[in-house]
C-alpha cells in the first residue's frame, strides 16, 4: 500500500481543488466551476470512482446539514454544509463496529474568513490533507481490514470546525464507536519560514489530559497521576512506533499538546465528544502562505499556492497515516475496562481487564515504563488471560498498560488503566 501511494495523484487533486478559485464555506454551492459546491461535487465523483474500483465495497455518501447562525461566529446566516464521506466496512463481524476516521478539510479562506469572493487557493490548508485522504481511500479500499475505516473531507473548518463538529456530534448521538480519529491539516510543505527545509518529519499533536474529563476524573488524576496517558496520547505513541517501522528515515515528531498556539483543528470536536484524536501537521509553517490574499508585497509572494507544496512530502505523510490506520484496523480492539486493583496495600501490581471477543485474538501484553519516561519501554507477553499480577513491581513506581495481540502479531494501542480513586485517603 505504501508503494501504491502516488505523489502524482496528490498533486492532481491539489491542482484540481485550487482550480475552483475559492472553497470558502460561504461561497457558491451550485456553480460547477467556482466555489465550494464545485469542490464538493468533484470530491464526491472521485470517491465514487474509487468505490467502483473497490467492487462497491467503499460506500460514498454526502453528509449534508444546515448550520443555523448563533453557534459559530463566522456563520451569520443559515448555511448548508456538506461533508463527503467514504466508508470501508470492516470484514470481521466482531470488529466492524469499531471505526477509524481519517479527515482533511476541503474548505479554504483568504485573509478575511467570511469573504466568499476572493481567491482562496488553499493548496496547503487544506487541499494537502484532502488529497492525502483521497489517496488513502483509493489505495486502502482495494484491501480488507477487520475494523471499519471512514475517509472524510469536511467543510466549515475555517468557520470554526463546523463540519467536524457536526460529524463528531452525530457519531456520539448514534453511539458510533470511533476508536481513533486523525486529522491531516497543513501537511503540504517541507519548507518553512526563512527557507528552513525538512521533508523527513511530520508533527503529530496529541492532548494529555482528556478534553472530556469530568471533575471527578480530574480529582482522581490529581491523586494518582496519568496526565501523560490519555487515549489520544497512546494513539500518538502507536502512530510513531508503527509508522517509523514502515518508513525508515522518516520521523513522526510527537508533540505533547492538543494543537499549536492560537490554532485549532478538526480533531478537537472529536476530543470534546470523548474520542481519541490527533492532528498531523508539517514541521515548519510559513504564515505568508496560510489564510492570505494572493498578492506580491515588496517582492514577496503571499498566498497558499501549489508552488509552495511538496507533493512527494505529502505522499510520505499519507504513508504515515496509511501504516498507522492499517495497523489499527487489522489489530484487535485495545483492551477495555482495564483496572489497577487497589483493594490491598502491596508492592505487586494487580491488573485486570475485560476479555476481547475477536476470534483471531492471541492474547495480551503488559507494558510499563518509569514514570518519567515519555514512551513505553518494556513489554511482557502474558497470554490469553484477563488479569495479571506483576510481582515485585509497585504501581506506585511505574506506569502500566495493557494491549492486545492477534495471531498475525498485530498489536493494538495501549489501554491505560482507568484512574481509580484511592481507598485510603488519610495521611498514612
Ligand atoms: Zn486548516
Amino acid at each position: 500500500m505504501l508503494r501504491e501511494i502516488d505523489a502524482r495523484n496528490i498533486e492532481g487533486t491539489i491542482r484540481k481543488l485550487v482550480s475552483f478559485g475559492t472553497r470558502n464555506t460561504l461561497s457558491a454551492q451550485d456553480d460547477p466551476a467556482r466555489g465550494i459546491g464545485a469542490a464538493r461535487d468533484w470530491i464526491y465523483q472521485e470517491m465514487q470512482r474509487y468505490s467502483r474500483d473497490s467492487g462497491g465495497r467503499l460506500k460514498v455518501e454526502l453528509q449534508t446539514f444546515e448550520q443555523q447562525p448563533g453557534r459559530f461566529q463566522r456563520i451569520q446566516k443559515a448555511t448548508r454544509l456538506t461533508n463527503v464521506m467514504a466508508t470501508l466496512p470492516g470484514a470481521q463481524a466482531e470488529s466492524k463496529d469499531r471505526v477509524y476516521v481519517v479527515s482533511g478539510h476541503y474548505d479554504s479562506i483568504c485573509t478575511n474568513p467570511t469573504n466568499a469572493a476572493c481567491d482562496a487557493p488553499g493548496a496547503n490548508d487544506d487541499a494537502s490533507g484532502t488529497a492525502a485522504v483521497l489517496e488513502l481511500a483509493r489505495v486502502m479500499s482495494r484491501r480488507q481490514f477487520d475494523a471499519t475505516i471512514v475517509f472524510v473531507t469536511v467543510a466549515g473548518e475555517e468557520q470554526g470546525l463546523v463540519g467536524s463538529t457536526y460529524f463528531a456530534e452525530q457519531a456520539k448521538k448514534q453511539g458510533v464507536n470511533v476508536d481513533a480519529m486523525f486529522t491531516d491539516d497543513i501537511i503540504g510543505s517541507s519548507t518553512g519560514e526563512g527557507g528552513v527545509r525538512d521533508n523527513r518529519t511530520v508533527r503529530v499533536f496529541s492532548e494529555g489530559v482528556p478534553s472530556s474529563e469530568t471533575p471527578q476524573e480530574a480529582a482522581t488524576r490529581r491523586s494518582v497521576g496519568g496526565e501523560n496517558d490519555s487515549q489520544s496520547r497512546q494513539l500518538a505513541r502507536f502512530i510513531k512506533e508503527t509508522a517509523e517501522e514502515y518508513l525508515p528515515g522518516f520521523r513522526v515528531w510527537a508533540v505533547y499538546r492538543r494543537d499549536r498556539y492560537l490554532r485549532g483543528g478538526d480533531h478537537i470536536p472529536f476530543l470534546e465528544n470523548g474520542y481519541a484524536a490527533v492532528r498531523f501537521t508539517e514541521p515548519n509553517e510559513d504564515y505568508k502562505h496560510q489564510h492570505q490574499n494572493v498578492r506580491v508585497e515588496n517582492g514577496v509572494q503571499y498566498g497558499d499556492l501549489p508552488r509552495f507544496d511538496d507533493f512527494a512530502y505529502i505522499a510520505q505523510v499519507a504513508r504515515v497515516n496509511c501504516a498507522a490506520l492499517a495497523a489499527l484496523a487489522l489489530a484487535p480492539a485495545r483492551p477495555s475496562d482495564v483496572r489497577l486493583l487497589t483493594r490491598r496495600l502491596t508492592n505487586d501490581t494487580d491488573l485486570q481487564w475485560a476479555a476481547n471477543k475477536e476470534p483471531d485474538l492471541a492474547g495480551y501484553e503488559i507494558v510499563w515504563r518509569d514514570t518519567t519516561e515519555v514512551v513505553w519501554t518494556h513489554s511482557l507477553w502474558v497470554g490469553r488471560v484477563t488479569s495479571y499480577t506483576v510481582k515485585g513491581m509497585s504501581k506506585d513506581n511505574y506506569f502500566f498498560g495493557v494491549r492486545t495481540v492477534d495471531r498475525d502479531g498485530n498489536r493494538s494501542p495501549v489501554s491505560y488503566p482507568r484512574p481509580q480513586r484511592e481507598t485510603r485517603s488519610s495521611g498514612q
